[in-house]
């Protein structure tokens, strides 16, 4: 196993303004000693207690980077039950940004993603399912999907999975016990006994089904609306994004639809597309739809992504747009970089304090920089999701129906008086589909997976 210092930017909860570099490792205390100093007196964290937290600046050299309260923990009682540094700063990417530079080159290396969590997880400290539940803690920005992973890591899905899971090996148990010593063990009578302990497990496992497909309805999505006065590039943006999803673009320009709601999924980020109305209109935007209806629009938006065309200038619908929208989440395209520029990255900076995107959609250029920022902006909880953010994997369901496969299997064994042997061997596959669910049997790959997903940081 790696035992090799990691740090990352730890996401937070909220969209405070306070970021969390975590450092975990070996090393975690002589790095911090390189970069840290104290406010008031000379003073190593690594001469300190434990499960202090200390007030002072992070250095580079000579120059102060930001003024800090950094939380030392040693292991083992830590999260990953490794020596654990946390470094709170004053947030912004740039400072955070710096910091976890200045941290990289104490010999120190950049986490993978949910690689805190995956050490915690084989280091003992957290089976899979309190595993997955951080990573949707992690993603969680809605009470509701909170609670649900809150309860999960309590462990109460578990509590019925174990339970379930010990039934089952009982009835294996027994059986086998039987089966070696019918002397003394009888099995008469037992598979009536067995098909009412098989429905009963087949009702919970439909719940835990049912409860992981709701998880699913509300999986997660930012609300992302495109904007932009006509002619600047938002249907070209929204085709190139639906082409890179799927290769056959239906008729998305179809006039048959006035709002057109898409769901795009670009690696791990999803977005939903909503009320573009706007998008394909031929006239002044503001004037099609109005103020309101542009205020209500912007409302509704987890993000929005307002293209202008950079030939040409500024005017005076793109100056209401952008006071409009100047305190929502938006990212600014510069398209059209390909023509003669009549609008400069510094003449909207002036304009306006959203990260601008250089692009021309014609030429594809640009877009993956936009697929970067909004995936930098949702891992660090930039982008405030109202929507419910609950990831319940797959996994999960697809072991859970197999479980429910093999149970069905034991009691079709039963109603055509199959020998014993057989009911153990789909009692066993039940066994191991729940057990997969607690992570055991679970190969390298498969955590791997698992730990990578939505979990940067943590
Ligand atoms: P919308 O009205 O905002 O949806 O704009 P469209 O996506 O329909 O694009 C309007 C026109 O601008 C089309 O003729 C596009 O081919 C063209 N266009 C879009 N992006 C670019 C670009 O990056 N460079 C150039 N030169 N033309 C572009």
């Amino acid at each position: 196993m790696r035992t090799d210092t990691i740090a990352a930017i730890a996401t937070g909860l909220s969209n405070g303004g306070i970021s969390i570099i975590r450092i975990s490792g070996e090393n975690a205390f002589s790095a911090i000693d390189r970069i840290y100093q104290s406010k008031y007196k000379k003073k190593l964290l690594s001469k300190e207690k434990s499960h202090t937290i200390h007030y002072g600046f992070i250095v580079d050299g000579k120059d102060i980077i930001d003024e800090v309260m950094v939380t030392i923990m040693r292991a083992p009682s830590t999260y990953t039950r490794e020596d654990v540094i946390e470094i709170n700063c004053h947030g912004g990417i740039v400072v955070t940004r710096k910091i976890l530079e200045t941290v990289l080159r104490q010999g120190v290396r950049l986490a993978e993603p949910g690689e805190f969590t995956k050490r915690a997880f084989l280091n003992g400290r957290i089976d899979l399912s309190q595993a997955e539940a951080v990573c949707d803690i992690i993603n969680a920005k809605n009470d509701i999907a909170l609670k649900n992973s809150i309860k999960q890591l309590k462990g109460r899905e578990l509590e019925i999975i174990k339970s379930i899971r010990d039934d089952i090996l009982r009835d294996i148990a027994f059986i086998e016990a039987a089966l070696d010593d019918p002397e003394h063990i009888t099995i008469e009578g037992f598979s009536a006994e067995l098909y009412n302990h098989l429905n009963k497990y087949s009702q919970s496992i439909d719940k835990l089904i049912l409860e992981s497909k709701n998880g699913k309805l509300i999986k997660e999505g930012i609300n992302t609306v495109i904007l932009g006065k006509p002619n600047v590039g938002k249907s070209s943006l929204l085709n190139i994004l639906l082409q890179k999803e799927r290769a056959i673009v239906t008729d998305i320009a179809g006039t048959t639809r006035d709002t057109l709601e898409e769901t795009i999924r670009l690696n791990d980020i999803t977005l939903n597309i909503i009320d573009t109305a706007g998008i394909r209109s031929t006239e002044d935007i503001v004037e099609k739809i109005g103020v309101d209806k542009a205020i209500s629009i912007a409302k509704e938006a987890d993000l929005i992504i307002y293209v202008m065309d950079s030939s040409t200038p500024i005017d005076d619908n793109d100056e209401t747009i952008l006071s409009l929208i100047r305190e929502k989440k938006t990212i600014l395209l510069l398209n059209k970089s390909d023509l003669l520029p009549k609008i400069t990255v510094n003449c909207i900076k002036k304009k306006s304090s959203h990260p601008i995107i250089i692009t021309s959609l014609i030429e594809h250029k640009g877009i993956e920089e936009l697929e970067q920022l909004i995936k930098e902006m949702l891992f660090k909880g930039e982008i405030a999701i109202d929507e419910d953010i609950y990831i319940t994997n797959d996994r999960h369901i697809e072991a859970f129906t197999n479980t429910l496969e093999a149970i069905n299997m034991v009691k079709k064994s039963i109603n055509n008086n199959m020998p014993e042997d057989f009911y153990s061997i789909d009692l066993m596959t039940a066994y191991e589909e729940l057990g997969k669910i607690l992570g055991e049997n679970v190969g390298e790959d498969l955590i791997n997976m698992i730990f990578s997903e939505f979990c940067m940081g943590k």
